[in-house]
């Protein structure tokens, strides 16, 4: 993980606009850090609060100015170690950590029990290290109205040596109130070349590296994740290729059985997924290995939409150009719109937590029936 500023790729206006107001020495003690998940709005939140910590920070001369983290010194090194006191992220999956929270799992807001002993009632504790201490709330699109106007108060005035970073992938979900008393930085998606580099730096190549840069539409953090996941047995590419194939395959009478495979394909990548991070819920885990199988199904599609109107956009499954071909053999232009806006509708019932079986079954119906029944979902 990019631990420096200097390190993070292709986010050099936000990161610009960050060192111009903090050299200026006008720097806003609340921040709201907005982006599409995985284009590197927490690491910037990691290494920007490592240099606000670090007693030694360098500043690159000239123009622009650039202070950056120096890596050796005793809060830098206690900082990649994950144990600086004066660094506090705050998600969802702390209320077990919380006075009443022994045993309870995380939900999928976030819990106002978090809110309140993790960010409000420790705001005025003083830094034990540095000359700050850093607060980082993952997920602010998850905190609730009444949590966000509990919020109100510290986001006003914090203590001066505090700093609050909220991170908010839907700014939507953010209350006017909140938004106002926040500095925003706004972080844009990410070249698929440089994803492309970056997944070549870890051992993945072509054409699985262009599929990923292409899947994860601009944001690196998710094309590593998924790229860099290794289960026992396939691995997500392998699946994505077979799940292509069944699909350009797929027939009324199999349709059980190919969703009880999309069913473990899916358990499969989560499982993985579980192995791999911790401190994420089984649930946000799951649902993000069906919302990304149906995604690979979408695309999928839509890349044999593009094909019936001849569009110069290039394929995302590049890779397996002759599946695309009989897929768009098999069903008529018409048809793929509707199939990808019944993709879309069946994100919704992920994010409703709709039985897992029920959804691939759902997936496969729609594509096998199509034509001769009237669809349930559109
Ligand atoms: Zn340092």
């Amino acid at each position: 993980m990019a631990e420096r500023l200097s390190d993070i790729v292709c986010q050099d206006k936000a990161i610009g606009s960050l060192q111009r107001a903090y050299a200026a020495g006008r720097m806003p003690h609340a921040y709201l850090f907005c982006g599409e998940d995985g284009v590197g709005k927490f690491t910037t939140a990691r290494a920007w609060a490592k240099m606000l910590l670090c007693q030694n920070r360098t500043r690159r001369a000239g123009e622009p100015v650039f202070f950056d983290s120096c890596g050796q010194c005793d809060s830098c090194r206690l900082f990649e170690s994950g144990g600086h006191p004066d660094f506090q992220p705050i998600y969802k999956e702390l209320i077990t950590f919380t006075k009443d929270g022994k045993n309870k799992t995380a939900p999928l807001d976030m819990p106002v029990d978090v809110i309140r002993e993790f960010l409000i009632d420790k705001i005025t504790t003083r830094p034990q290290r540095s000359q700050h201490v850093v607060y980082v709330v993952q997920e602010a699109e998850k905190v609730n109205r009444s949590s966000q106007n509990a919020m109100l108060k510290i986001l006003e005035e914090p203590p001066t040596f505090c700093v609050i970073i909220l991170i908010c992938s839907r700014l939507e979900k953010m209350l006017p109130t909140t938004l106002s008393r926040c500095h925003p930085v706004r972080f844009g998606p990410i070249d698929s070349q440089t994803i492309i580099r970056k997944l070549a730096e870890i051992g993945i190549r072509e054409p699985e590296s262009v599929y990923w840069a292409n899947f994860s539409e601009g944001r690196l953090g998710q094309a590593l994740e998924w790229a860099s996941l290794t289960p026992k047995g396939d691995r997500p590419y392998q699946i994505k290729c077979e799940l292509l194939e069944r699909l350009a395959g797929a027939a009324l009478p199999d349709v059980l059985e190919q969703a009880e495979w999309m069913s473990k394909a899916s358990k499969h990548i989560a499982a993985a997924w579980s192995a791999a991070m911790e401190n994420v819920s089984t649930k946000d885990i799951n649902r993000r290995a069906q919302t990304g199988a149906i995604q690979m199904l979408t695309l999928a599609l839509t890349d044999a939409l593009k094909l019936h109107v001849g569009a110069a956009e290039p394929l995302v499954n590049v890779d397996q150009t002759p599946v695309i071909h009989r897929l768009a053999d098999n069903y008529e232009p018409e048809l793929l719109s509707l199939l990808v806006r019944q993709m879309y509708a069946l994100r919704r019932w992920v994010e409703d937590n709709v039985n897992e079986k029920l959804i691939f079954e759902q997936v496969l119906l729609n594509l096998t029936q199509s034509d001769i029944i009237n669809l349930s979902i559109s």
